[in-house]
């Protein structure tokens, strides 16, 4: 505000030196030459009015016609009326005509600076190397920062790390693609230290940028909560609450998907069902309660024995199911093996194997595991049964 007085205030000491100039000039030329000097006047009277508006102008014009009749008394009267009348008109036109211009630019700009203040978006104008050249006042309210502040720095300074090759595409491209409008999302850095998500829609014109940035802080945290509860509420679906291992809903989609695997790249696939033996019988001399605490020490027991790549998943009741990617014949004997011999509370447990053969489905492949285990337990139990046939070693 103080800055818009301040050049106004130049500008008036302009007109008025270049008044003085004018009268100056008609003082040392003196004589004939005044008739045609005075014309000299419409200058700083345009100047008036391009300063003070058409109150300006008409100030001018009327100290222009103030010298002109005060000439004609210093000059006793020999001024002709018509000159005196054609210089007095254009004196007048001019001051109107660029006070009126003047006027018009004011209440333009006025209606500009309101809008830019009022907008409850946040408007901003940025120069193409890189600074914010213009920012309304809702800036200061989104992020604390004063104005000067951030038109001080280049704007990409206050850009979140992990914001920032995104957003230096996005600013480039407004500028490779003039007048054409794009939207944007960014984290930007408030004062006080926190993160504030802006959704931006901006285009350039080739001298600058113009955008308007919106808040969107709460509605992107009200998505990552939401996003946070649904994994969550999705991982519970798909988790066993006593064991914590995937559940059988949770195996169903793994096992669909390991076989695609197998088939997409030719790897071998096995898949082992285990199962806890006499379990109703441990249940019945101890309590239901010991026997669940066996079941999860058995199953965090396996995990520990178990490669990372192998999926564990409790099948139902005192059974389990396990998933041995890329695992041969030799290798998954041997690892079952250990699985079996680390059952706590010197339990035993019973394991089938099958390998998954080509065509086969997600229920072929465990009924094949399952009639293994059959045969396990069959055969006396706490030992590991393949079933027949293997695949080649
Ligand atoms: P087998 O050697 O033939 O497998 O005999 P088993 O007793 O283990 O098999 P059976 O199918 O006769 O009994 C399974 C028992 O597992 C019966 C059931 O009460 C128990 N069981 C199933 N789920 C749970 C559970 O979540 N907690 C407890 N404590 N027991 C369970
Ligand atoms: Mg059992
Ligand atoms: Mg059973």
């Amino acid at each position: 505000m103080s800055a818009r007085f301040a050049s106004r205030a130049v500008a008036t000491m302009t007109a008025g030196a270049l008044f003085g100039a004018v009268t100056a000039l008609c003082v040392v030329t003196g004589g004939n030459h005044i008739g045609n000097f005075s014309l000299l006047y419409v200058l700083p009277i345009a100047a008036f009015g391009l300063s003070g508006g058409l109150r300006g102008g008409l100030a001018g014009a009327g100290a222009g016609l103030g010298s002109l009749g005060a000439w004609a008394f210093v000059e006793h009267g020999d001024v002709h009326v018509l000159g005196f009348l054609t210089r007095a008109s254009v004196f007048l036109v001019v001051g109107v005509l660029s006070g009126m211009l003047r006027d018009q630019r004011s209440r333009t700009g006025a209606t500009d600076r309101r809008w830019f203040s009022m907008s409850n978006d946040m408007l901003v104008e940025a120069s193409l190397d890189g600074y914010f050249t213009r920012l309304s006042e809702q800036w200061e309210q989104c992020l604390g920062w004063t104005r000067q502040e951030l038109m001080a720095r280049p704007f990409r300074e206050l850009v979140h790390p992990d914001d920032l090759a995104a957003t230096n595409v996005y600013a480039d491209s407004l500028d490779r693609r003039p007048g054409e409008v794009s939207n944007f999302e960014n984290r930007y850095l408030a004062k006080d230290g926190s993160w504030r998500w802006l959704l931006w829609s901006a285009r350039s014109d080739n001298h600058r940028k113009y955008a308007v940035a919106r808040d969107i802080s709460d509605r992107k945290r009200l998505e990552q909560e939401r996003d946070a509860l649904l994994q969550q509420v999705e991982m519970t679906a798909r988790t066993d609450s006593l064991t914590g291992l995937p559940n059988r809903r949770f195996w169903d989609e793994e096992v669909r998907r390991a076989i695609a695997q197998a088939q997409r790249h030719g790897r071998p696939l096995a898949v082992a069902m285990v199962d806890l033996d006499g379990f109703k019988q441990f249940n019945d001399a101890h309590g239901h309660v010991v026997g669940d605490t066996l079941l999860s020490d058995a199953a965090a027991r396996w995990r520990m024995v178990l490669r990372t790549a192998d999926f564990l998943a409790r099948y139902g009741g005192e059974e389990f199911a396990i998933l041995l990617p890329d695992c041969k014949p030799f290798e998954a004997e041997g690892l079952l093996d250990r699985l079996r011999t680390a059952m706590p509370m010197s339990q035993t447990c019973s394991v089938g194997v099958a390998y998954w053969s080509v065509g086969e489905g997600p229920d072929d492949l465990v009924a094949k595991a399952d009639a293994a285990l059959y045969e396990a337990k069959r055969r006396g139990r706490n030992q590991v049964m393949f079933a027949a046939p293997g695949p080649l070693d």
